[in-house]
């Protein structure tokens, strides 16, 4: 049986709807979700608990960008919370349609000061509005990234943040032809995994309130515990797993040599996808390095295994009872997917939290961008 999305009219009349149903033209580029919930299209509550993040959000910019982009308050300066020179990171912001699209923050003496967001300017860079939620989780993205490249060379990851968005609103051929503020393409949509952003529903979706799990706080997602519990008792015990232990006939070699249990203590400062990829060396280390099912239980509750997973809470789920034979892999291997297809999922990621499924859309977009910023640069 089709699923909603794809039911997806060939010609639908994307930006016209969008705009409409969003009452507003602003969106954040990282998310795609608008700064306020104002507008009679909604069939939804906007005081509801789980939307209040989209009101939460931020300017971001060069120090230069901030000053070009200032429309009133000449003389006031607002803070910056930013942890980078060059960078502007504006304290909480606020927007109305009263004031034609212009964002406000406060300045030191409880005044207000206007900027014009995402406006271009010749040879400059623009000021973006983002929610909270989303600035941290690509900061998340970035710093996780930084880990995995082999210069260790540290960089504020608000700084390549920033110049990330600014590359794509300079660069007009990363974006979506239908949307000159979209740069990061959250207007379309894939067959297989359905509409990047809230901005490619289309009127059926809306209506049908496929824009929720969009809206979703993305950060406080108060199930998460309980929906990796529910995959763990729907998973097989590990000892019903069959268990590959392979021989090695040629002689042990180099750290194959050394005693189990300095082995063992070496891997205690080791970060999981070092055990991994130590376990992956050899068939001897395959054997010395056993990732049985308290290293994926507690690879997974430090949040060192899958850095989009980092508040489980370890209490829940450190019951003596969940610890010995439990497939912990399978939960770890689940909780992997950051995209989740419109069929053809595992059955277990069926009752996905809203929250976490936003989250794993979030990260997935930016690990994609900034993919495409280090490929570029
Ligand atoms: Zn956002």
């Amino acid at each position: 049986m089709g699923n909603i999305f794809s039911l997806r009219a060939a010609e639908d009349n994307w930006q016209s709807y969008t705009q409409y149903a969003m009452d507003s033209d602003w969106f954040c580029v990282v998310c795609g979700g608008p700064f306020n919930l104002e507008g009679e299209v909604y069939n939804l509550d906007s005081k509801e608990r789980s939307y209040q993040w989209l009101f939460d959000f931020r300017l971001l910019g060069n120090l230069s960008d901030m000053l070009n982009h200032r429309v009133t308050g000449e003389d006031a300066h607002p803070a910056n919370l930013s942890d980078s020179d060059d960078v502007f990171l504006s304290d909480k912001a606020w927007f109305s349609m009263t004031y034609t699209g212009y964002f406000c923050v406060g300045d030191a003496y409880g005044g207000e000061i206007w900027f014009d967001a995402l406006r271009k300017e010749r040879n400059s860079g623009t000021l973006i509005a983002l929610h909270d939620a989303c600035i941290s989780i690509s900061c998340r993205v970035i710093e996780h990234l930084q880990t995995t490249r082999k210069d260790n060379e540290k960089t504020s990851s608000l700084l390549i943040l920033n110049k990330t968005l600014q590359d794509r609103f300079r660069n007009g051929a990363h974006r979506s032809p239908r949307k000159d503020r979209d740069l990061l393409d959250l207007g379309t949509t894939s067959k297989t995994f359905g509409p990047r952003s809230v901005l490619a529903l289309n009127r059926l979706e809306w209506w049908g309130g496929y824009f929720e799990k969009f809206y979703t706080n993305p950060i406080h997602i108060p199930n998460l515990t309980c929906f990796a519990m529910e995959i763990l008792h729907a998973s097989p015990n590990m000892k019903d797993v069959e268990k590959e232990t392979p021989h090695s006939k040629r002689e042990p070699q180099g750290i194959e040599r050394l005693p189990n249990e300095l082995i063992d203590h070496i891997c205690t400062y080791l970060p999981a996808p070092a055990c991994i990829a130590l376990h992956r060396v050899s068939k001897r280390l395959f054997n010395k390095v056993p990732l049985d099912t308290s290293f994926w239980r507690n690879s997974l509750l430090s949040g060192n295994l899958l850095p989009h997973i980092w508040d489980l809470d370890k209490n829940e789920l450190q019951l003596p009872a969940l610890e010995s034979t439990k497939d912990w892999r399978t939960v770890a291997r689940l909780l992997e997917t950051k995209r989740f297809a419109i069929s053809e999922c595992d059955a277990r990621l069926d009752d996905i939290p809203n929250g976490l499924w936003n989250r794993c859309r979030i990260w997935s977009i930016m690990e994609e961008a900034f993919d495409d910023h280090v490929s570029r640069s």
